[in-house]
């Protein structure tokens, strides 16, 4: 969809051009029209013009109503090669003089010029005039914060308008809340005279909120599918133009548009961009507020009995104006949130339909091995697969196909050329087992899935993958506790190993320390703060940033309860890794020779020193859960 906006932009982008060619093109010829004049003609008195025929110099003469042209003759001391031309001062004589001395002459009957030059000067130049003009006030108009004077005409309003949607909320997987509430909607679209009936005021708008490539668009254009009817699109940056005025002219066409088109439904995503709050900006612009207030108006003042629904789409309701969520407008909230693992499964299926699947293709273990991720990743991880597939000379998508797009998203591609010294390459597998025995030693931190030292081209020398069991919507402390201690058991390793520490650790530190602030600041999980929040989270669809809310005091005392957690996490990741160095040392040395192990081959020697751990994170015990989800 947004595609086909720009290709509409870039429409009017090259009539401007063309405009701009045009203006160009006729300035140029204009100027060497008249210069060439100038260098090929020269103006004589009428008296030297007499003069000339009397002293036998002219070829010949054309008389025109104005002018006479003159051509002199090759001998003539007046040739210089330019024709020479005088007025017409109306002499009678002037034709006996001519037949007496022998000149050839003729008048000329129709002119030639005037149609074009006419045509240049009364239709031509104010036509490009007027466009100068046009250009020049509505840049002024658009810097001065612009009066309604400095309109002109009607607003380009690029309307995506689509009559036969053919997505359907069969293509939406998942999402099934979502669909649920947007059912009401599609009902009232093809049914709107019963909800007029009864004398219920019809929804007029619903949002649609979620972390990005969740599916809101795609929704959107389902409920339109679903409901058969057209969907007028618009992305709300699309209203925010340089010209002034133009933001609230478009809305105004959006709607006549949507009048003409009813029932159908309105469009408009990335709302946030012009439904900014008013109140909360240092510098206000005029333009985005002038097509809010359209907005606004237009929302209420619409033909209520006109089954139009406008849906927005958004990941930052937060900053949207209260006005623009009160009821009778924005009023619905629909949640588009990323999607748990039966909704991951069922995108991965909606997307694998297109695709050759082979025999041991298992969605569900990729599913699983992707929490987190949202549609538009998942999309995106089967056309990874399907382009390795081709790249590996088959014609159907195997599993380690799909695996390895996962791998390919969340670390990079493999970067087999990337030479460690052997020494290097140690470090980084006693690195990573590190982090892997921790996670199998500890009571709640998720098994291992992975573990390798193949580096990657995102910056990853090596990396341990863990999967969940299962999907967790609550962490306690204790597993966010275990969760540093894994993320700290790299670089303890490193320490217990060869006694050096290494920068191979950042990423693991930043997140770390991450984990053990949230602990402090907005779990309220410390003793000492205990339930206070410490920061809020902003643009929890987005990158979900904390915001500090405390005093610069507290702010240091929450500094040093974090470096609390992490030292004792440090201390006790190092005591545990200690107490294993045997399986530290036996793991890591299968790693270097294997480059890459999986969880089952790991917990066999786990389990060799450790019998009782076999249950609790067994294969089978895996294998269990996922007929589970089958089913
Ligand atoms: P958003 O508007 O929320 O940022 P989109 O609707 O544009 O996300 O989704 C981008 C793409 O991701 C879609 O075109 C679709 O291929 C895929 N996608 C996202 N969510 C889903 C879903 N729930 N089911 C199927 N495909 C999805
Ligand atoms: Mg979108
Ligand atoms: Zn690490």
């Amino acid at each position: 969809m947004q595609n086909k906006n720009t290709g509409e932009n870039k429409n009017n982008k090259n009539k401007n051009y063309i405009l701009w060619y045009a203006i160009t093109a006729f300035i140029l010829i204009y100027i060497f029209s008249t210069t060439k004049n100038f260098i090929t003609t020269q103006e004589i008195s009428y008296s030297a013009f007499i003069e000339m025929i009397k002293t036998n110099q002219v070829e010949r003469v054309v008389i025109s109503s104005s002018e006479i042209d003159i051509i002199p003759k090759e001998n003539s001391e007046r040739n210089n090669g330019k024709l020479l031309y005088t007025g017409n001062v109306g002499d009678d004589n002037l034709v006996e003089l001519l037949i007496e001395n022998d000149i050839e002459f003729t008048a000329k009957t129709v002119q030639n010029n005037f149609m074009t030059e006419f045509i240049l000067t009364w239709v031509v130049a104010p036509v490009i005039c007027f466009f100068l003009l046009r250009f020049f006030f509505s840049k002024m108009g658009g810097r001065m914060g612009g009066s309604s004077m400095m309109k002109f005409g009607k607003s380009n309003a690029k309307v995506y308008r689509e009559k036969d949607i053919k997505i359907t909320f069969d293509d939406v997987a998942g999402q099934d809340e979502a669909k649920e509430s947007l059912k009401e909607i599609i009902d009232y679209l093809n049914h709107s005279e019963k909800y007029v009936e009864i004398g219920a005021k019809l929804p007029k708008g619903a949002l649609l909120v979620g972390p990005p490539g969740t599916g809101k668009t795609l929704l959107a254009k389902a409920v339109a599918g679903e409901a058969n009817v057209p969907f007028l699109s618009i992305s709300g940056s699309n209203f925010v133009e340089m010209f002034a005025g133009m933001g609230a002219a478009k809305v105004r066409d959006l709607f006549q548009e949507a009048e003409k088109n009813a029932p159908c439904i309105i469009f408009i995503d990335e709302i946030d961009s012009i439904g900014k709050s008013r109140d909360s900006q240092l510098q206000t612009n005029d333009e985005r507020e002038q097509t809010l207030n359209q907005l606004l108006t237009q929302m209420d003042g619409f033909d209520s009995t006109k089954a139009i629904v406008i849906l927005g789409a958004t990941n930052r309701p937060e900053i949207l104006d209260k006005a623009l969520l009160r009821p009778g407008r924005f009023d619905r909230r629909i949640i588009v949130d990323r999607p748990d693992l039966k909704g991951r499964i069922d995108i991965l299926k909606v997307h694998a339909k297109d695709v050759k699947l082979g025999e041991d293709v298992n969605l569900e273990e990729i599913a699983k091995s992707t929490p987190g991720a949202v549609g538009a990743d998942l999309a995106n991880m089967v056309n990874e697969a399907a382009l390795r597939a081709v790249k590996q000379g088959r014609n159907v998508v195997m599993q380690e196909d799909l695996r390895e797009a996962v791998e390919v998203i969340i670390a990079g591609k493999e970067k087999k050329d990337r030479i460690l010294s052997p020494k290097e390459k140690r470090i980084v597998a006693f690195h990573e087992v590190g982090h892997a025995l921790v996670a199998a030693l500890l009571e709640r931190a998720d098994p291992v899935h992975k573990i390798t030292i193949v580096p990657r081209t995102m910056g990853a020398l090596g990396y341990t993958m863990q999967l969940p069991e299962e999907e967790k919507y609550l962490v306690s402390k204790e597993e966010l506790i275990n969760q540093i201690m894994v993320m700290l058991g790299g670089r303890s390793a490193e320490e217990v190993v060869f006694n050096v520490i290494t920068t191979g650790a950042s990423n693991d530190i930043e997140r770390a320390t991450k984990t053990a602030r949230s602990i402090v600041t907005l779990y309220g999980m410390t003793e000492k703060f205990d339930m206070m929040a410490l920061e809020s989270v902003q643009n929890r669809y987005l990158d979900g940033r904390a915001v500090r809310e405390c005093s610069e005091q507290t702010s240091t005392m929450i500094d040093e309860e974090v470096l609390k957690i992490i030292k004792t996490c440090h201390e006790n990741t190092k005591k545990l890794l200690e107490e294993n160095r045997d399986l530290l040392d036996k793991i890591a040395e299968y790693l270097l020779e294997k480059e890459t192990i999986f969880g089952d081959e790991f917990m066999d020697f786990v389990c060799e020193k450790y019998p009782e751990l076999r249950n609790k994170k067994s294969k089978e015990n895996k294998e269990e859960k996922q007929e589970l989800v089958e089913e």
